[in-house]
C-alpha cells in the first residue's frame, strides 16, 4: 500500500511539472490529452469572512418565519449571485418548535455547471429559535444570534466563492446553503436538518453527483476543536485523512485534532444517505481537553460575536480553500 501511494504521488508531481512546462513549449503528447491546470491556492481573506458574520448577526435572530430570516435569504442570494455562475432558490415548508408550514428556502450557488468533476460545499444559515442551554432560565425561550452556529460556516463559504470568482477553477463547485437545520427538538429528535432533507431528496440537478463534499458547522469560535465525526468517518475517511493531514502541515493541528469527536445529526447525514456523496462534517465538537461535545456557547445567548475568533475562521478558510484547489489541481 505504502509503496503504491508513493509511486502515484511521484507520478502526479512529475505530471504537474510536465504540464506547467508544456504551457511555454509546444509539446504534442497524445498520452496526456487533457493536462491538469496547476492553479495557485488563492489567499483566504479572513477580514471578509468576519465582516460577513457581522452582517448576518446584524439582521438579528434568523429562524424561518422572521423578517430577519427573509432579509438574510435576500442578502445571501445577492452575494452568491456576485460570485457564482447561477443561483437557485429552492422553497419548501418547514414545521418546527411550534411553527407550522413556515416558508423556508435553500440557496444554491453553482460554479462551472458543465463540469462533471464536482465538489459540494455546504453550511446552514438559519439560527435557533430557542436557547434551551442558556444558564438564565428566563432567556431559554428567546432566539439566539448564532454567530457561530449559522453565520460562521456561511461566511467562510462566501469568501471561498469570491476567491473562485476572482481566480477561476477547473472543476464544478456547488455551494448549498441549507435552511431550517437548527430548530429540531432535543428530546424527540424531530425537526432537525429540514433543508438538507428536502434538497437531498430534490437536488437542483437531476441525478446530482459530486465526488465528495464538506459541511461547515460552527467553524469560527475561539479554541474550536474539529475531530473525526462519526457519519463522515464511515463514508469519507480518506478525505478526512487528507484534510486533517494537510491542516497539520499548515500548522493548524491545534484545531484539526486527531480524535473521534462523536456522531452528530447534521445536514451531511442526509446528503450521504439520499445522494450517496461522501461528506466530511467540520464541526466544533470535542471529547478531549475537558470537553464533552459542542462548545460551551452552543444553543445559548453566548453564541454572539464575542466568541468568534479570526484565527479559527482563518484556519478553516485556508484549509478548505486549499482542499478545493488541490481537488481542482488533481491532487485529491
Ligand atoms: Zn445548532
Amino acid at each position: 500500500m505504502e509503496l503504491i501511494k508513493k509511486i502515484s504521488l511521484l507520478f502526479i508531481i512529475s505530471f504537474l511539472i510536465f504540464s506547467c512546462k508544456s504551457d511555454s513549449i509546444s509539446v504534442s503528447d497524445k498520452t496526456e490529452a487533457t493536462p491538469v491546470t496547476k492553479r495557485k491556492v488563492p489567499k483566504f481573506n479572513v477580514e471578509n469572512a468576519y465582516s460577513s458574520i457581522e452582517k448576518q448577526v446584524g439582521f438579528g435572530p434568523r429562524y424561518p418565519g422572521t423578517k430577519a430570516h427573509k432579509e438574510l435569504i435576500e442578502h445571501l442570494t445577492q452575494e452568491l449571485e456576485k460570485h457564482t455562475d447561477h443561483v437557485i432558490q429552492q422553497d419548501f415548508k418547514a414545521s418546527f418548535l411550534g411553527e407550522k408550514n413556515v416558508d423556508a428556502t435553500n440557496i444554491i450557488g453553482v460554479i462551472n455547471p458543465d463540469k462533471s468533476k464536482r465538489i459540494l460545499l455546504c453550511a446552514h444559515f438559519d439560527t435557533r429559535k430557542i436557547a434551551e442551554k442558556d444558564k438564565d432560565e428566563a432567556m431559554q425561550d428567546k432566539p439566539i444570534l448564532g454567530a457561530d452556529d449559522g453565520a460562521s460556516g456561511v461566511a467562510v463559504l462566501l469568501e471561498i466563492a469570491k476567491l473562485i470568482k476572482e481566480n477561476g477553477i477547473d472543476v464544478g463547485v456547488d455551494f448549498v446553503l441549507f435552511d431550517a437545520e437548527d430548530n429540531g427538538e432535543s428530546n424527540t429528535g424531530i425537526g432537525w436538518c429540514l433543508g438538507a432533507k428536502h434538497w437531498s431528496k430534490n437536488p437542483h440537478v437531476k441525478n446530482y453527483k459530486a465526488e465528495f463534499g464538506i459541511l461547515l458547522d460552527m467553524v469560527g469560535a475561539k479554541n474550536a476543536e474539529f475531530g473525526r465525526e462519526g457519519y463522515s468517518q464511515q463514508v469519507a475517511s480518506k478525505y478526512i485523512d487528507y484534510i486533517w493531514d494537510m491542516a497539520g502541515k499548515m500548522s493548524y493541528g491545534n484545531y484539526f485534532l486527531d480524535m473521534n469527536s462523536g456522531t452528530v445529526e447534521d445536514d451531511h447525514r442526509y446528503v450521504i444517505e439520499n445522494l450517496r456523496i461522501p461528506m466530511v462534517d467540520i464541526i466544533n465538537m470535542s471529547r478531549i481537553n475537558g470537553r464533552e461535545g459542542f462548545g460551551h456557547y452552543h444553543h445559548t445567548h453566548d453564541d454572539n460575536l464575542n466568541i468568534i475568533d479570526k484565527n479559527t475562521l482563518k484556519a478553516v478558510g485556508k484549509v478548505v480553500t486549499a482542499v478545493v484547489y488541490n481537488f481542482s489541481n488533481g491532487k485529491i
